[in-house]
């Protein structure tokens, strides 16, 4: 149905068992997809223990995607022609993300937008002489581009940026016959969550006030990661898809009377001093 069996796919961004990425090529496999992943080297153990056992798993580079030999080297390492890449790649550093945004350094705001959008031209460019026509891209975002959530900080200008260049490249490599697309996620606890500063407490809201009253999960995104990566979604590009169980489409908390409720029970706990 999704017609993916027997295409390729370049998966950047798997770091553990709980990445994004990882669910993604899992359901990728599924419909028949041989996966070959690029990692950067930090958990380089943790990695292998993954691929083991995994006839799915053609092959597995280094690839630190700011390093521009890296890329390079990744590209004219793989054999063959490949039908999908797949993008699932951020970070910024502690520094600017424990700061409020007025306290961002001039460093930590291009490493965040490096590694976070700049990353996506790069490995885009670089997969272009390996990447059959009609192939698809998808990289992931999140609501912080586009509205202020707490601790998300300079993450939320470099998805800003990286939703801006999906639009750029849909039109850069449409003629070529190629789509890129995102897919804008909601929180889910990964290694790269973690360093958001309150990530629980934003889990917890989103799970009570989403109109599906959930938090998404990796598989959630995964699924709806095939459909855009498949013949299904051929006529898609340049788009952003919302895997947030709506969150997107609210404009107040989803009990705004309990929520109102609670707020006058506090005040009258504690009344304006004169
Ligand atoms: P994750 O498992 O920590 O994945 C992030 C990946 O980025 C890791 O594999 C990390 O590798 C890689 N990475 C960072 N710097 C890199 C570099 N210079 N070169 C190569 N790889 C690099 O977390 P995730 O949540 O699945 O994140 C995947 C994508 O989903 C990210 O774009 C994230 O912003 C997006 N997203 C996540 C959520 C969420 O709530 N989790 C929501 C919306 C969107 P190392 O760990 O080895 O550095």
């Amino acid at each position: 149905m999704l017609s993916l069996n027997g295409k390729r796919a370049l998966v950047f961004g798997v770091a553990s068992e709980d990445s994004i990425a990882w669910a993604l090529a899992q359901r990728l496999a599924e419909q028949g997809v041989k996966i070959t992943l690029g990692y950067q080297k930090r958990f380089l153990s943790r990695l292998m223990m993954l691929v083991k056992e995994k006839p799915w798993i053609e092959a597995w580079h280094e690839c630190d995607v700011t390093v521009e030999e890296d890329v390079k080297k990744f590209f004219s390492t793989v054999h063959g022609k490949y039908d999908i890449l797949v993008h699932a790649i951020a970070f910024a550093p502690a520094t600017a993300l424990s700061r409020p945004i007025l306290f961002t350094s001039a460093e930590d705001f291009a490493t965040a937008l490096n590694v976070s959008a700049y990353s996506l031209v790069r490995l885009t460019h670089y997969s272009m002489p390996v990447l059959n026509k009609g192939s698809s891209i998808l990289t992931l975002t999140y609501l912080g581009s586009e509205r202020v959530v707490p601790g998300y900080r300079v993450m939320g200008t470099a998805k800003a940026a990286l939703e801006s260049l999906v639009r750029e490249l849909a039109m850069a490599i449409g003629p070529a016959g190629h789509r890129v697309n995102a897919i804008s996620a909601g929180p889910i606890k990964t290694l790269a969550a973690s360093g958001v500063p309150g990530f629980d407490n934003i889990l917890e809201w989103m799970r009570q006030n989403t109109p599906l009253r959930k938090n998404v999960t990796q598989d959630d995104v995964a699924k709806a990661g095939c459909f855009l990566l498949s013949d299904l979604a051929s006529g898609v590009t340049g788009h952003i898809l919302y895997v947030d169980a709506g969150y997107n489409i609210s404009g107040a908390p989803a009990d705004l009377e309990q929520l109102a409720g609670a707020m006058k029970a506090v005040a009258a706990q504690n009344p304006p001093t004169q």
